[in-house]
């Protein structure tokens, strides 16, 4: 583990077993997360971007690979974690309306965590305004119930809830994608201005390539289970190296002139997103892929570093 880096995750697989066969939803990814930073994870629905997420959270339990949190490995799903562990690292949900309880108070919601890690005893409701205050809601919103305030707010609420134990580390699981635009920007300010008073790490999910280019530090794209490509926020916008990247980054919509010139000529997707049941044997992209050769449906491509901290898995780099 490097010094600086709070989570490592190394060849970490998740495979389920269905009717139809195994789905190797994550299938062998390595990337790590340095303290104070967002890393982003984009990919089409599908990627196994959000089974990434919910297995380094212990909702799963992993197939295969490492997980190393703060240097410690994290063994097995979330019953088997200490608290403190649990107290450290929170997550986000994508849809505020299903993760809060409704027949819970905002106050309610937000205490739970309090008391579950025996945190601010006696004092949980000042904690409680304090942490609504934190996410730039108003305090009176604590004797509310979920049912009464907008889709943005709630997602404010989810946040509070997920601050309250302090943690060092917070999973974003497509924060935004269920709110309009002006609220996405709202919570995007928001998690922003908190990960730098707190120093917080966030592992930020989305299928929104426009987001990542305002939001991570370093981005890594997913495809069918695997990472094929991870870079400086910058490099990645400006120097994408895989075919895939490259197509999603060529129909991505941009503002300025000088972004323009650097977006990849418009390349037209070749079908869609394979079965994950049905995974394309070499390279998994490659009935897709624009520049595919001889090579890329017999053999996998392995990851190699182009640039120090720019990674890609393709043919097209492999010597
Ligand atoms: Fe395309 Fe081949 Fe690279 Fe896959 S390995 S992305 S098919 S060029």
């Amino acid at each position: 583990m490097v010094e600086g880096e709070i989570l490592v995750v190394e060849d970490l697989r998740k495979y389920f077993k269905t009717a139809q066969g195994v789905v190797r939803a994550v299938d062998g990814i390595s990337f790590s997360i340095k303290e104070g930073e967002t890393f982003g994870l984009v990919g089409e629905s599908g990627s196994g971007k959000s089974t990434t997420a919910f297995t380094i959270m212990g909702v799963y339990e992993p197939t295969g690979g490492r997980i190393f949190f703060k240097g410690k490995p994290l063994i097995g799903g979330v019953k088997k974690r200490p608290l403190s562990l649990k107290k450290d690292m929170q997550m986000v949900f994508q849809d505020p309306g299903s993760s809060l309880n409704p027949r819970k108070s905002i106050r309610e919601i937000i205490e739970l965590p309090l008391k579950v890690h025996k945190l601010y005893r006696g004092k949980e409701r000042k904690r409680a305004e304090e942490l609504l205050r934190m996410v730039g809601l108003p305090v009176e919103f604590l004797d509310r119930y979920p049912r009464a305030i907008g889709g943005g707010e709630k997602q404010l609420v989810a946040i509070a809830r997920a601050l309250a134990t302090e943690p060092s580390f917070i999973a974003l699981d497509e924060p935004t994608s269920a709110l309009d635009v002006s609220m996405q920007a709202k919570i995007i300010n928001t998690l922003l201005r908190i990960q730098e008073e707190l120093n917080l790490s966030y592992l930020f999910i989305t299928h929104n390539l426009s987001l990542m280019r305002n939001v991570a530090s370093r981005v890594g794209i997913m495809y069918l289970g695997k990472l094929l490509e991870v870079a400086p926020a910058s490099e990645f916008f400006h120097k994408p190296l895989h075919p895939y990247t490259k197509m999603l980054l060529s129909s991505v919509p941009v503002i300025t002139e000088e972004e323009e010139k650097l977006k990849p000529k418009k390349i037209v997707s070749r079908g869609e997103i394979p079965s994950p049941v049905n995974v394309p044997p070499g390279c998994t992209f490659h009935p897709r892929c624009p520049e595919c050769m001889e090579v890329c449906s017999k053999k996998e491509p392995v990851m190699i570093e182009i640039e120090p901290g720019h990674t890609v898995k393709c043919h097209l780099f492999n010597s």
